[in-house]
């Protein structure tokens, strides 16, 4: 871990709401200050902002923490690990809120504001605008008022009423706001709770933030920020607004509420959990993230964590909006499939496999692992390509088992004579069976390709397998021989049932 003690320490930090599953744009932004806490050899915070009680959801608090686990950012202080400066759950730090709060009521750089819901609402509709600032210039008598009445309020902040508020975004350069315009929002809420403006500018300050990395719909509360430091005479981090995720199309931002489809057509999953329960990998998604908004350069789209550390500058960041371009994610987890060893594949394969109701032995899941790896894209892939290895029996349909240009009799036939030549090899190998099994082609006058069809269906169940004498080798020749057996007899049915019309 790094120096904590130094003040020169990038300290940064991943904030998220435990309000559901983790978005895959919320990963994006864990990843980017992870990485960049690792550039700069600094401290990555983990911390929850639960301080909205009404869209907190039991559970994501876990499956945030599962999910960045698993794609391997771990955090220097958080929950679990701790830290100099926690609590790192805002729920457990509301006493700080309510102080700082009431410091800035203390100083005048906030008020009690006594306004209704039904007020609040009718300003709304009536306005379209926000709040009309009235409880800023109560008279001291209407204030002991609703003190004495024991009214319930909320605590908003004073905004410069004039003048600019200039943001220096790290990524987007200078944006400049205009006071007038803005808002005297609430810091702190009837029921003691702060908002998000409170608890994050506060916790940044006591947690020593330096670098405040998050997403640009962040943009529009970034001057209440800077003022929340001004007020409080905090030094304020610097600050960075992440380039937008964009649907796969270019048009609109990702988001889960709307499916977006990929340029093939595809869903675009947009849960983490989602990837991990699809087959995805974890360094696939690590590489296609870092992609989004940075570029490594040199044209390189694939690349490490350990390769992208050292060159994680953030001048590499694009403000534009980047596009979410699904394709490519299935295309670079295919590429981190191939990369695994086949020990490490075919541990990988076992969940899914059995996630289907299938048993797979860890003897055939080594042999079946090389078979599939050139050819899944994602994990799930095996089950339809190579489930067959671990079922007794398959179950053919009829007419897949009819080989091209040929008649059910001669494909009965087929079947029948490649058995008899699978009984009588004294060796039971890949490459015996080939042997074997193209002069059998040539003897009956058929194509290589017309029988060896036949057999696929015969044995896989299915008219795409991987390479045919591998898979027979591992399906051993007494199975085989049963699948063969049995294909013979669905094909004699079907001549009985030709028969009977
Ligand atoms: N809790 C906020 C969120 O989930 C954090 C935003 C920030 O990083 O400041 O988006």
């Amino acid at each position: 871990m790094a120096d904590t003690s130094n003040n020169n320490t990038v300290r940064v930090r991943f904030a998220p709401s435990p309000t559901g599953p983790l978005h895959i744009g919320g990963v994006r932004t864990a990843l980017f200050n992870w990485l960049f806490a690792r550039r700069h050899n600094g401290i990555f915070i983990l911390r929850i902002e639960d301080t909205d009680r009404n869209r907190y959801v039991p559970g994501s608090l876990e499956q945030i923490i599962e999910g960045l686990k698993w794609l391997g950012l771990y955090w220097d202080e958080g929950p679990e690990v701790g830290g100099p400066y926690g609590p790192y759950i805002q729920s457990q730090r509301l006493d700080l809120y309510r102080k700082w709060a009431n410091w800035l009521l203390e100083h005048d750089k906030a008020y009690k504001c006594y306004c209704s819901k039904e007020r609040l609402e009718e300003l709304r509709k009536a306005r379209g605008s926000g709040y009309d600032r009235r409880c800023r210039y109560l008279t001291e008598e209407e204030r002991r008022a609703h003190e004495e009445a024991g009214d319930p309020f909320v605590i908003r902040f004073k905004m410069p009423l004039e003048g600019e508020t200039v943001i220096n975004d790290l990524i987007r350069g200078p944006i400049t706001f205009h006071n007038e315009r803005l808002q005297d929002l609430i810091l702190l809420k009837s029921d003691g709770y702060p908002t998000y403006h409170l608890a994050n500018v506060v916790d940044d300050h006591l947690m020593r933030v330096t670098h405040i990395m998050r997403a640009s719909e962040w943009i529009p509360t970034a001057p209440l920020h800077y003022q929340l430091y001004k007020a409080f005479g905090w030094e304020m981090p610097k600050i960075a607004h992440l380039p937008v995720i964009l649907n796969p199309n270019g048009k609109g931002k990702l988001s889960k509420r709307t499916q977006a489809f990929s340029s093939s057509g595809h869903k675009v999953l947009v849960l983490l959990h989602e990837y991990r329960e699809a087959g995805y990998l974890p360094e696939a998604i690590v590489n296609f993230l870092t992609n989004i908004g940075w570029s490594f350069g040199e044209d390189r789209e694939i690349f490490s964590v350990e390769e992208t550390i050292p060159r994680f500058e953030l001048e590499r960041i694009n403000p534009a909006g980047a596009r979410f371009s699904f394709d490519k994610l299935v295309w670079l987890n295919g590429i981190y499939i191939r990369k695994k060893s086949p020990e490490e594949l075919a541990e990988l394969l076992r969940e899914p496999l059995e996630k289907a109701g299938l048993r797979p032995d860890k003897e055939t899941l080594l042999k079946v692992a090389p078979l599939v790896q050139e050819r899944i894209k994602t994990l799930n892939e095996v089950v339809d390509m190579a489930g067959f290895f671990f079922r007794e029996t398959v179950e053919p349909a009829p007419k897949d088992l009819i080989g091209k240009k040929m008649t059910v009799e001669q494909s009965i036939e087929a079947l029948r004579r490649a058995a008899d030549v699978i009984k009588s090899l004294p060796e039971f190998n890949a490459q015996t069976l080939e042997e074997a099994l193209r002069a059998l082609a040539a003897d009956m006058s058929l194509k290589a390709g017309q029988l060896f069809g036949v057999l696929r269906v015969a044995v896989t169940g299915q008219k795409v397998s991987p390479p045919l004498f591998e898979t027979m080798e591992i399906v051993g020749r007494d199975r085989v021989l049963e699948r063969l057996e049995k294909a013979e007899k669905i094909l004699g049915q079907e001549v009985e049932k030709g028969a009977d019309e």
